[in-house]
């Protein structure tokens, strides 16, 4: 092994040794060599300097009057603060050097006189080689405890979180994912006990409504590290749907990727929030008729003529009202819709004259918007119900008008894809960002918290949208390119 790294100029040798000569030879070599020597002629002395600042090596000779080397090295040891100094001892030739009695009272070696300098140097080396690999060990092995330590109390820490969260918790694996770890509070939620779920699958399980959705959030945990709040449905044991607030973290558990699941129940926060939704509007739709029916009476002229500025004031209130009434109503109808208060009529239709008839309905709009409306229909024959798709349709073109400049095109086209039919409505508006295109299928839920104030919509489109194709056994998703343009897809199965 190549001892030069060790050979550190700085490396401190105490030389002990009665004889000047002696003393004179072993510090020129040494000095030469880079080592800083500092030589004594008395035992007393290098114990003394040994004491006050102890060096890295003591090469010691073994006779000198008052006190020999072995006491001298015994003393050595018996402190702290020196015991771990390595002794070269020095002895003559003709003396009879007790080897046994050098070992045994902690020297590591001796060099016999008169000296032959590559012999000393390498056995200074050598020692000096290993006292520093050895401190180098033990620093690792003071590190490598603390390390222990501080995971030690890391797990405690995370174990205590774990057990007593009041968030139900759950670690998959990534790959497959399999449950390995599930807290008290997952259970309680789920309704399963440890062994029905510890090694299954949350698809085994049928723990997610839309199975789909899960493995599409995971996927997108891939790319961003970790997730917050996505909203879920989750299935309890006895069949019950919570709705749940999902965020995961990429965690390594012995080398293997796992997935920590922490999940926010807000099943009854949702309740109360639906409910009071629909009890508001419940309550602002007597009104709100009756305002409207005012509103109308006195925009026809009947009660009186107004001013100009009348008139202004008058359709503000108008359109205003208008756009209240919108709101309540799609509150209303998506709530109806997911209490199964509204059911779908689905009858044999063709698409080619949904699509006509919704590309119709919104031409108006189109031409006023200065968008070139494109319709592109396949004969096709889908099993739906009419109303409900030229519902979807129409939103989705008005949307695709909405966001679009003048002078740009939508298109309006279907495709025949196995055994669905995909329809597409494609614009070149302003696009969504990436992080939206999920969100915007929820309800209230807006890529610019100004967007139903400008474009006069109420947030609720989409979800609606969503709620009819998935009553429809089909999908609704899109894809987009901020700037150039967005594509709403809709599914759904052919006759
Ligand atoms: P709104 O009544 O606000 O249009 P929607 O649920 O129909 O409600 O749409 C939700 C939001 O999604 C819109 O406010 C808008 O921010 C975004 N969005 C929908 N369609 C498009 C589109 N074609 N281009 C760009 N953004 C869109």
């Amino acid at each position: 092994m190549d001892s030069q790294p060790f050979k550190t100029p700085l490396a401190n040798i105490l030389v002990i040794d009665d004889t000047p000569e002696n003393l004179h030879l072993l510090a020129a070599m040494l000095t030469e060599q880079g080592y800083k020597v500092r030589s004594v002629t008395k035992g007393s002395a290098g114990l003394r300097g040994a004491q006050a600042a102890p060096p890295d090596l003591i090469l010691l000779d073994i006779n000198m009057p008052e006190m020999n080397g072995y006491e001298v090295c015994q003393h050595l040891k018996e402190s702290d603060r020196t015991r771990d100094i390595p002794v070269i001892f020095i002895s003559a030739m003709n003396d009879v050097l007790d080897k046994v009695k050098a070992f045994s009272v902690g020297g590591v070696d001796f060099i016999t006189k008169p000296f032959q300098v590559e012999e000393v140097l390498a056995r200074v080396d050598n020692h000096l080689m290993i006292r520093n690999l050895r401190s180098s060990l033990q620093e690792q092995n003071a590190r490598l405890q603390q390390e222990i330590c501080e995971r030690k109390q890391a797990e405690e820490k995370f174990a205590k979180a774990f057990r007593s969260s009041p968030s139900p918790i759950a670690i998959t694996t990534f790959s497959e994912p399999r449950f390995t770890e599930v807290n008290n509070s997952f259970l309680r939620m789920s309704g399963y006990c440890l062994e029905e779920i510890i090694g299954y699958t949350a698809a085994e399980l049928q723990l997610w409504i839309s199975s789909q959705k899960y493995a599409s959030t995971i996927a997108k945990l891939l790319e961003i590290g970790s997730l917050q709040n996505y909203e879920m449905e989750f299935r309890t044991k006895s069949g019950e749907v919570r709705i749940v607030l999902l965020s995961a973290e990429l965690i390594d558990i012995c080398g293997i990727e796992c997935v920590l699941n922490i999940i926010n129940d807000i099943t009854e926060r949702k309740r109360l929030e639906n409910e009071f939704i629909s009890l508001v509007s419940h309550e602002l739709r007597t009104p709100l008729t009756s305002i409207i029916g005012s509103l109308d009476l006195l925009s026809t002229g009947l009660l009186g003529t107004l001013t100009t500025k009348g008139q202004q004031v008058l359709n503000i209130a108008l359109t205003n009202t208008e756009r209240l009434n919108r709101l309540v109503n799609d509150i209303l109808d998506l709530e109806r819709m997911k209490s199964g208060k509204i059911t779908m009529l689905p009858v044999k239709c063709n698409a080619d004259h949904l699509m006509i008839q919704a590309a119709e309905a919104m031409q108006a709009m189109a031409e006023r918007a200065g968008i070139t409306l494109v319709t592109e229909p396949a004969m096709a024959e889908i099993i739906a119900d009419p109303d409900r798709i030229l519902q979807t349709l129409t939103n989705l073109l008005s949307n695709a008008i909405k966001f679009s400049e003048p002078g740009k095109s939508v298109w309006l086209r279907a495709k025949l894809q196995g055994e669905h039919l995909q329809i597409e409505v494609q614009d070149q508006g302003r696009g969504i960002p990436e992080n939206k295109l999920q969100t915007i299928f929820e309800r209230f839920q807006q890529v610019d918290v100004s967007d139903s104030r400008k474009k006069g919509g109420t947030g609720l489109g989409l979800a609606i949208c969503r709620n009819i194709v998935e009553q429809h056994n089909g999908k609704i998703w899109v894809e987009s390119i901020l700037n150039q343009g967005s594509t709403f897809y809709v599914t759904l199965p052919l006759a």
